[in-house]
């Protein structure tokens, strides 16, 4: 049965103190009791006007369209002040949410990808699927993007992202500098990550503001000698348009970088640019320098953990630093490593764990392993057999 409201709001005196209830709650006949305008909830005819103003401040949603009521109609408010103050809160928060629209869901899905860097698969995901048609009725299955659409949709932002940058760089204020390296990825395949820092003009006044961002990840293929990553660098840097205007390179403290800044400063000689200085534009990263000392501290502390030799390898899955250079010789030398490397060895042959147990036994009968010292105490250790 269809609700007949009494009480058009038109038809409502504005001075009514009672306006408001009457506007949301009908009556079907003056005996059959009330029904709520906005949820259908039938109270009986005797119930109490403090009742139905309860219903309009407790019910879901229901304060939000009674405060509305009370601004369009010029109702008296008669709910808690505390209620106005929050419904104002949430309508304010909620002016900041993105309003649905198939666009406005493509956009967010590319930035919920790429911003957590999460796998391109897991948009074929059957449960990341159900859940985002779990959020919207409207959304039909055809409406989501597959990987293959998603991967495009990634390249086309990048490349839109990319046009605004090199506005932005164009626009710097003094010359920007770099920071540079080469990561190999779990395969071993590297990686040449460029960040670029630069002072830009911040809106109209005359404030400066430190701006910065990831010019380019690419990977690397074939030789990365000094020589080539310098034009692998120049390529990049004159394609954003800014190969006229470079600071100075922050890098890793490796010879083959020293290489890339002499080819890097002969290329922009080339083209006339005579400002840049192989050594005055290099910045050696001191961070660097820090972790190489702490990585070799850390491996002598757990050199003695590595019991199994089938541990042997373990270094080899994790992404490892190489550098700006073509081996990963840095990482793989050292005193430490070869240890390693001879424990395995040894582990590796009963015959060979023998012999090593007879030296041992051999050099505490004869008190050869006594003047070892070991750690930061200066302890004295004997070999432990
Ligand atoms: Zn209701």
């Amino acid at each position: 049965m269809t609700t007949v409201f009494l009480f058009d709001p038109t038809e409502i005196v504005k001075t009514d103190k009672s306006a408001d209830s009457k506007y949301f709650f009908g009556r079907r006949s003056l005996d059959n009791g009330f029904k709520c305008r906005l949820c259908l909830q039938i109270y009986g005819p005797n119930t109490s006007l403090t009742t139905r103003c309860l219903h309009l401040q407790n019910a879901p949603g229901h304060p939000e369209e009674y405060f509305a009521a009370v601004e369009q109609h010029g109702f008296a408010n008669k709910l808690p002040a505390e209620l106005v103050r929050q419904v104002a809160e949430d309508r304010a928060l909620s002016l900041n949410r993105i309003s649905f629209s198939m666009n406005t869901f493509i956009e967010q899905s590319v930035k919920v990808f790429v911003v957590n860097d999460l796998l391109i698969h897991l948009i074929d995901s059957g449960e990341f699927r159900d859940l985002l048609l779990l959020l919207r009725d409207s959304l039909a299955e055809k409406d989501i993007p597959h990987r293959t659409k998603l991967t495009k949709l990634v390249v086309e932002a990048w490349v839109k992202y990319y046009a605004e940058l090199k506005v932005t760089l164009n626009v710097a204020i003094g010359k920007i500098s770099f920071t540079a390296d080469i990561w190999s990825s779990k395969g071993l395949h590297p990686y040449l990550a460029i960040t670029a820092h630069w002072l830009g003009p911040r809106g109209d006044d005359l404030q400066v503001l430190l701006c910065q961002t990831l010019l380019a990840f690419r990977r690397i293929c074939g030789a990365h000698s000094g020589q080539r990553i310098a034009r692998i660098v120049f390529n990049i840097l004159e394609d954003a348009g800014i190969v006229w205007n470079v600071g100075h390179f922050t890098l890793d403290n490796v010879s083959n970088n020293g290489t890339f800044m002499l080819h890097f400063t002969s290329l922009l000689r080339d083209i006339g640019i005579r400002d840049f200085d192989e050594k005055q534009n290099y910045i050696r990263c001191f961070a660097n320098v820090i972790r190489v000392m702490e990585k070799d501290d850390a491996d002598a502390e757990h050199s003695d953990s590595d019991t199994d030799p089938a541990t042997e390898s373990t270094d080899d899955e994790e992404p490892v630093p190489v550098g700006m250079r073509a081996t990963r010789y840095t990482w793989k030398a050292g005193p430490i490593h070869r240890a390693r490397k001879t424990v395995a060895f040894i582990r590796k042959s009963g015959q060979r764990r023998d012999e090593l147990q007879s030296i041992i036994t051999h050099g505490n009968t004869h008190s050869l392993w006594k003047e070892v010292t070991m750690g930061k105490e200066g302890t004295l250790i004997e070999s432990p057999v």
